[in-house]
């Protein structure tokens, strides 16, 4: 998910593959590793935290060889903590092959008992080492043939790169599913995993598609499928700025973030659904497994959108697990006596993991012996390593401040876990077929619904002047109002309320004047009617109503003075999809009022402080 840089040509190539690291380093990342080929074989250094450590250790080394092809990682945990030892690149047992790999391997523990069986050892945590091993399994003197003959033997998504000590001038490189580009120079190539690294050498690029390699060494190279056909490539001409690739033509990390979600999604449910089998694979926790689907509460602990998250869990746990669940600020739970008995689960939510909050409240449930699970996105994070097991989202790094592919992440992963549990208790396999194939569609649809960014973008123009909102949903809905109504006030610092529907008549009703915009949360479901109800209650007071609707619901277009739809899924998979259109209203409304979306005023990232 982070970076590569790898190079071939005719400077000296420490200096080089570090400058691209730098240029990389926006990506997010937390180690970084470089592997130079050398007379006496491949010379490696790896350093778990910034990339300026491990240009210390080398600065202070007086052994890198001089060479002219090398290549360097980025890591972005995925599989094992960010340590340095499961740092990038990661070598075959023999110590030939040296790999440095973005993605994720799927079935990487099949083959790591593969390889191990016949007497290979591994040394790190990583899904990548399996990939190491198998190509230095297959490895003949032909580094090109036993890389395709890996790739053929692997799932999952890769941007990777790839040398032998016995062939010091050969570089390979490939992917499926993680981008890689290839710079051409003068008498030097420079591949990567974005551009921002190439064009301080040349503006010249190669895209590789997906399934597709490359054999490069100082004489030229040369361009293939993993099936070994030969492809010709075009080399087209890159003409954005740095910054611009950073963001990769977004404006701003939020905007970026927000259309990642459907690949940001499809990584978060790769290799945890079996779709043969009709089952869910969660293998952080399947130690716990038993206690799990025992357990006869779970207490979910968040901050902020994590928080949100949690709320939607609390209606996935109940109705889809059948186990009674609440949902506690963090803040609140650590400092009020919480009671926690036998068969208490606690789950803390936290996208950095880092949360202090999220983490005193663990603690303290810990102290009171409940099991803890951790579902964050940062791999090896404080919350990861102090839970007793737990879900990553896999989500890649988020750096806008204002949180959006996390929390569909964080949903997904208690929609997987509750179904694992129903499917252990009560649900019939036809019914969790059902789901995995909805889930499956999510990708897909979300695509579809970040097509009307530009009219979301129109009609909350409109709005922009008005300092109160008002966001309603109910059921699983309800949550996403609470969502909805955080995103504008944390970028655009517009007045908002979220809250249930049916509420609204207890007071916040009398907020109501003529053109307050009130955005409703209105697909088809459970509680559809009554939703209109309280439409009518608004449009009655004059209030301007948004809706964010079904597609094909015709009623609802007469009733509301501007639709977003969504296509349909099954109820509790909803969140998924009606958020994305409130994430979108938020960032056109901070951008309409000239504020500063990536960094909005007063908020950090990871909120570490109590
Ligand atoms: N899955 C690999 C790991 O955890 C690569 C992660 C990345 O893309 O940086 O080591």
């Amino acid at each position: 998910m982070c970076g590569i840089v790898a190079y071939v040509g005719n400077k000296d190539v420490g200096p080089v593959l570090i400058e691209g690291l730098k240029r990389l380093e926006y990506r997010g990342y937390d180690s970084s590793g470089i592997c130079i080929a050398g007379k006496n074989g491949l010379f490696i250094r790896k350093a778990a935290g910034r990339i300026s450590v491990l240009e210390s250790i080398l600065d202070e080394d007086k052994t890198i060889p001089a060479s002219h092809v090398g290549m360097a990682h980025t890591r972005w945990a995925t599989h094992g903590a960010p340590t340095e030892c499961n740092a990038h690149p990661h070598l075959d047992d023999k110590k030939r092959i040296a790999i440095v790999h973005n993605g994720i391997i799927e079935n990487y523990s099949a083959i790591r008992q593969f390889l191990t069986a016949k007497g290979h050892t591994f040394v790190s945590d990583t899904d990548t080492e399996s990939l190491a091993g198998l190509i230095g399994h297959f490895y003949e003197g032909d580094l090109a043939k036993a890389v395709q003959l890996a790739l053929h033997e692997i799932r999952g998504t890769y941007g990777l790169a790839v040398m032998s000590a016995s062939e010091p001038e050969v570089l390979v490189v490939a992917r499926r599913g993680s981008p890689l580009i290839i710079g051409v120079g003068k008498d030097e190539y420079i591949v990567a995993s974005d551009a921002a690294a190439v064009v301080e050498h040349t503006t010249q690029v190669i895209y590789l598609n997906d399934n597709e390699m490359a054999v490069i060494t100082p004489k030229g190279f040369r361009t293939m499928t993993i099936d070994d056909v030969p492809v010709t490539k075009d080399v087209t001409a890159v003409e954005f700025s740095l910054e611009q690739i950073e963001l990769g033509g977004y404006q701003h990390f939020m905007l970026k973030e927000i259309f990642e979600q459907p690949e940001a999604i499809a990584n978060c449910l790769r290799g945890r659904v079996d779709r043969h089998e009709g089952r869910v694979v969660l293998g952080g926790i399947a130690q716990y497994s038993r206690d799990i689907v025992r357990a006869r509460r779970i207490i979910i602990t968040a901050c902020g959108t994590a928080w949100h998250a949690g709320l939607v869990g609390e209606f996935l746990f109940e109705e889809l697990a059948k186990i009674p669940t609440e949902v506690e600020y963090a803040s609140e739970f650590r400092y009020r006596n919480p009671i926690v008995e036998d068969g208490t689960i606690v789950i803390a939510i936290s996208q950095s993991g880092e949360t202090a909050d999220t983490l005193a409240a663990l603690r303290e449930a810990k102290d009171r012996g409940a099991l803890s699970l951790g579902v964050v996105n940062v791999v090896g994070s404080t919350i990861a390593r102090e839970t007793d097991a737990g879900v990553y989202l896999h989500v890649g790094p988020e750096v806008g401040v204002a949180s959006t592919k996390a929390f569909c992440g964080q949903i997904v992963v208690e929609v997987l876990l509750a179904l694992s549990i129903a499917r252990r208790k009560y649900m019939s396999q036809t019914v969790l077929q059902e789901f995995l194939t909805a889930l499956d569609r999510i990708p897909e649809q979300m695509r579809h619904i970040l097509e009307q960014s530009e009219l979301i973008r129109q009609v909350t123009t409109q709005y922009v002047k008005r300092e109160n909102w008002l966001f309603l949903g109910r059921g699983f809905n309800y949550p996403v109002a609470l969502e909805g109504a955080l995103k504008l006030k944390e970028i655009s610092y517009i007045h908002a309320e979220g809250l249930p529907a049916a509420e609204m008549k207890h007071g916040p009703i009398a907020l109501i004047n003529p053109g307050m915009p009130a955005v409703f949360i209105a697909t088809r479901g459970s509680q559809y009617e009554k939703l209109l109800g309280n439409i009518q209650e608004v449009k009655a007071r004059g209030g301007k109503i948004i809706a964010v609707a079904s597609e094909g619901d015709d009623h609802i277009t007469k009733v509301a003075d501007h639709v977003f739809t969504v296509p349909d899924t099954i109820e509790p998979l909803q969140p998924l999809l009606t958020v994305l259109p409130l994430q979108l209203l938020a960032y056109h409304a901070a951008m309409a009022r000239g504020c500063n979306v990536d960094k909005p005023r007063n908020l950090a990232k990871s909120v570490t402080v109590e």
